[in-house]
């Protein structure tokens, strides 16, 4: 076998990448959509985007699609329609960007933050009962880096509790969870759809859900021009029409929406070479030691939609202990853009320990609190170490198997000689991941 690149020998990656890893795919359809918009100078208007909902609501299989200027604010939303207010908690795994949860805090709720499992990075259902209390209001399911949620599990416990679940499918269209589209299984589903994710549109995000008053609190929370008789008939709301009752204003850009119709037409057939190419990658590496594919077993039906940010399962064991920061850089010397870890779990940030936001005299996530829910941040085991246990992997966009081929030919020449790694390790400590992982361009 060739010689580790990183002691002097070839690199695995021999050919141009050319654009294999460019994403989105941004033809004359989508150029034209946006100037058309910009012609008309309808930026501001909403007719582009409510044809945008009606395709994205029929493409996933939900009854109403509300369009936001990002998927934070219509977390934030779908956070407030469920029910979400003073003193509730919110359960989410710690191990996600931060909207997945943060946005409660202007709802004067908190999150009480859960452990990931370590084969699937999602929250671990073990884990979520122990943790629920009176003033527990809805889970929130991330479908981490592209896997699907067990949302089984997860209603179950919603079920038993009298829980709400929301989705956050911000890593995840497209996705299939035992053969049904992830954002389908919750209340209601937020998501992210800004330029690095897998669905990318520019800046927006999108509500979806089948509950009339879920939707129409949606509504009324930030889209004052359409908080009217024309979408409201909730007798609750009806009072209050006219002005947005969060005193926010969420409303998509135009130009986003326009983009977005074009990106849905194309999108079932480009995930589909994605999962084509990050599938082949990951069976030529399914007897290399010290890595495994971050994807649902095969014949469950379940599927990783557009593979957003994906992740490989690193198994120091597997490689005498090998320090995970000495394998990816013999991995980068192949050719390999690869780190160590993941989101990293927001627990450990300040803003969730001391942090007196909104001038309550208390920190803002214990402000409204009955507990001191920070106390069950120490048993967060497993995301903790996120950082020594996944590794960044190619976003293949483009099934072209000889490019494919020399990459996994670096993750193989890496894992067979490992020992002489092992025989020049040196302790590296650098922190890896970040609070903000997400990649623009590939
Ligand atoms: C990107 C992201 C969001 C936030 O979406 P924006 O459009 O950036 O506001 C929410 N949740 C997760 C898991 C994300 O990755």
């Amino acid at each position: 076998m060739e010689k580790l690149a990183i002691l002097g020998g070839e690199k695995a990656v021999k050919t141009d990448v050319e654009d294999i890893f460019t994403w989105p795919i941004i033809t004359d359809e989508d150029r034209n959509a946006v100037l058309d918009v910009l012609n008309d100078r309808s930026m501001s208007d909403t007719g582009v985007t409510k044809k945008f909902e009606d395709e994205f609501a029929s493409w996933i299989g939900k009854k109403y699609a509300l369009g936001f200027n990002n998927g934070t604010s219509a977390l934030q939303a779908a956070m407030h329609a469920v029910g979400i207010g003073k003193g509730d908690e919110l359960i989410c795994q710690s191990n996600t960007y931060w909207a997945s949860c943060l946005p409660c805090f202007s709802l004067r709720a908190t999150v009480v933050f859960a452990d990931i499992e370590r084969n699937t990075l999602c929250i671990d259902p073990k884990d979520i009962e122990h943790r629920i209390s009176e003033d527990t209001k809805a889970i929130m399911a991330v479908h981490y880096n592209g896997y699907p949620t067990p949302m089984d599990e997860i209603l179950k416990i919603a079920e038993k509790y009298d829980l709400k679940v929301i989705e956050d499918v911000s890593h995840a269209h497209g996705a299939l969870y035992k053969g049904k589209p992830v954002g389908t299984f919750g209340d209601v589903s937020a998501m992210s759809m800004m330029s690095g994710k897998a669905f990318a549109v520019g800046e927006a995000g999108m509500l979806v859900t089948d509950n009339r008053e879920i939707y129409q609190k949606a509504i009324a929370f930030g889209h004052y021009d359409r908080n009217s008789d024309k979408y409201i008939d909730v007798d609750d709301l009806i009072p209050y029409m006219g002005l947005p009752s969060g005193g926010y204003k969420y409303r998509m850009h135009q130009m986003s929406a326009a983009v977005g119709r074009v990106q849905l037409k194309h999108y079932d057939q480009r995930c589909k070479e994605i999962q084509d190419a990050m599938n082949y990658f990951w069976d030529l590496l399914e007897d290399v030691p010290g890595i495994k594919a971050h994807r649902p077993a095969k014949g469950s039906n379940s599927t990783m939609g557009g593979w957003y940010n994906p992740k490989g399962l690193y198994y120091a064991e597997e490689l005498g202990g090998l320090n995970i920061n000495v394998y990816t850089k013999a991995l980068n010397a192949e050719g390999i853009k690869t780190s160590p870890g993941g989101n990293i779990p927001l627990h450990t940030h300040r803003l969730f320990q001391d942090c007196d936001v909104y001038h309550d005299g208390k920190p803002t996530r214990i402000a409204y609190a009955n507990r001191d829910v920070r106390l069950l941040d120490k048993s967060i085991y497993v995301g903790e170490k996120i950082n020594s246990l996944t590794i960044k992997i190619p976003w293949f966009k483009r099934f072209r198997k000889e490019i494919i081929e020399e990459h996994a030919e670096a993750f193989r020449k890496v894992g067979a000689q490992y020992e002489e790694l092992l025989k020049n390790e040196e302790a590296d400590s650098a922190v890896k991941g970040s609070w903000n992982s997400f990649e623009i361009r590939g």
